[in-house]
């Protein structure tokens, strides 16, 4: 007797159902999915304990004919592809003619649905994946699909399924996702009878996004856009301050299809740099790309794509949000500076310049309000930009009492690995003798003393190995040990020097390990507090 069996039909449908559908969520997916590539203007979706009794999505698409409705549930029924090759110029979500055939599997599912107004509609009911009922019904055009105790015929999974409030949070991030990339079509989520989400059509991604961030957030949103013969990237992030511990929103689309992406992801955090500090931002972004370049059938849910060069992705999104970013910046640079110049004008005539706080922040009026600067961060940010210029030598000065450092084996091990990088960033060095190092030169714009070097030389052997071999790794600790201190009082032309220093970098909002360097507090801010 063979050992090897054919596996029965139903068998076979159950399992293949179970790669596309793994709880309500991904149900509501395929169906929007369905909804909109039916064109769509409004989607209604009923939702009975977590989708877990019903989920019955409500559309006024195209419809379906009552041949059509009998194919639909079968596996491999698609009216979207012919042939592979067409998914070279696919435009719709579906293709692979696997969700009603998976829905009806593991659910009792009933479709409503009519293709012209002028004639009857049909009403089909299966279970277990047959067709129990077919009848004409009247029915406006447009399709009506429910999906009733998904799961039924497979209790193992469905007991793995959630609270209902979790079901419906995760069904509502599904349907968000849809309604920021389609601000045309109208949703309406119901639970248990009461009114979840109602989202009126609008005019713009922008518009959905208000219902879904903190205002703070959204009032700082940086829109962009970039494109190129591959590609177009564009969207919304949030300002750097305003990234918090956790993020609300993070959503990468590619041809208008949710996905999870991480080479996007990475490149968004790339193009962020140093100023999230381990924050998370708010982003939604759009990329589209001829659908040639974009593998779409590399996921059962189709939730993972694969872009042809991933290399030049993970570039153009970087450099496109570190632009995005900077261009921002510059503005506000210009306008900071220009208010900076008219107050110490302004200052020149009512006698006082600076406040210093506690000898460690500066305060400064200016135009709108006012700002305080953190001294240290500050400095460290101009000596950091100072060292690190590209195809300058460094400004250096020599020490008229060279200063001579008694080093640890494992700090002579970490100096004798960087040692060309220190005095590619303006500390030269020479070994006096056994692990006695003599400090020549130092940054002009520091004022690193003994015990600021030593106190570099502990650091550095804390970094890993790996990141030694980085420049601007040295280069932030130079800053830091360089920069002056806190608790250290100024005079009214070093807070000056300082502060005209700091708006000549190219990234003065932040510290070299992405502390900000400048508070802003503006008079309506102030009016506001004290309840003008
Ligand atoms: P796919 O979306 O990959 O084609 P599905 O199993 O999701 O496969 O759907 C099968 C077919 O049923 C679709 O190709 C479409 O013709 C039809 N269909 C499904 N849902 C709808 C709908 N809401 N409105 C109109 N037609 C639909
Ligand atoms: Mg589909």
């Amino acid at each position: 007797m063979n050992k090897i069996k054919l596996l029965a039909e139903d068998t076979v449908r159950k399992i293949a159902a179970g790669e596309v559908i793994n709880r309500p969520a991904s149900v509501v997916k395929e169906l929007l999915e369905n909804s909109i590539d039916a064109q769509s203007q409004k989607i209604t979706i009923e939702l009975k304990q977590g989708g877990k009794n019903l989920i019955k999505i409500i559309d006024d698409g195209i419809g379906m004919s009552r041949d059509d409705v009998r194919l639909a549930i079968q596996r491999h029924a698609t009216s979207k592809l012919e042939t592979i090759d067409d998914l070279n110029t696919l435009k719709s979500y579906g293709f692979r003619g696997e969700a009603l055939s998976s829905i009806a599997a593991v659910s009792r599912l009933k479709i409503e649905t009519n293709h012209d107004d002028k004639m009857a509609g049909t009403a089909l009911s299966a279970e277990d994946g047959e067709i129990k009922e077919i009848k004409e019904i009247g029915r406006a055009r447009g399709t009506t699909i429910s999906v009733q105790t998904l799961f039924y015929n497979l209790p193992v999974r469905r007991g793995f399924l959630k609270s209902d409030s979790y079901e419906n949070k995760l069904i509502l991030e599904t349907v968000s996702a849809y309604a920021i990339a389609y601000p045309a079509i109208h949703f309406t989520v119901i639970a248990d009878g009461k009114e979840i989400l109602n989202l009126a059509r609008t005019e713009s991604s922008k518009e959905r996004l208000k219902l879904f961030l903190d205002k703070s957030v959204f009032l700082n949103l940086f829109e962009f856009r970039y494109s190129n013969p591959m590609l177009s990237f564009f969207g919304f992030i949030s300002a750097p301050e305003t990234a918090k511990t956790f993020y609300e929103l993070q959503q990468v689309f590619f041809n208008l299809r949710p996905v999870r992406n991480r080479t996007v992801v990475k490149a968004i955090y790339d193009g962020y740099s140093g100023t999230l500090m381990g924050r998370n931002p708010n982003f939604v972004v759009f990329l589209e790309t001829n659908p040639q370049n974009l593998d779409v059938n590399i996921h059962p849910t189709k939730n993972e794509v694969k872009f042809t060069d991933e290399r030049f992705l993970f570039d153009f999104v970087s450099e496109a949000i570190r632009k995005t970013l900077g261009v921002q910046k510059r503005a506000e640079i210009s306008e900071d500076t220009m208010l900076f110049q008219r107050s110490l004008m302004d200052t020149e005539e009512i006698g006082t310049g600076f406040w210093q706080l506690h000898s460690s922040y500066i305060f400064a009026q200016i135009q709108s309000g006012y700002c305080i600067i953190d001294q240290h961060a500050a400095a460290e940010r101009i000596i950091f930009e100072d060292v690190l210029k590209k195809d300058e030598k460094v400004n250096t000065q020599g020490l008229l009492f060279p200063i001579v450092i008694e080093l640890t084996p494992e700090e002579f091990s970490v100096y004798e690995e960087t040692k060309e990088t220190l005095s590619a960033l303006g500390i030269e060095t020479k070994v006096f003798s056994g692990r006695s190092v003599v400090c020549e030169t130092i940054p002009a714009s520091t004022a690193l003393n003994k015990q600021d070097i030593k106190e570099f030389f502990v650091e550095l052997t804390k970094i890993d190995k790996e990141q030694l071999s980085h420049k601007e790794e040295i280069a932030k600790q130079i800053a830091c040990k360089g920069a002056i201190k806190a608790n250290q009082r100024l005079s009214q032309p070093e807070m000056e020097a300082l502060i005209n220093k700091l708006f000549a970098c190219k990234d003065p909002y932040f510290c070299p390990h992405g502390r900000p360097t400048i508070i802003k507090m503006t008079r309506d801010e102030l009016d506001k507090k004290f309840g003008r």
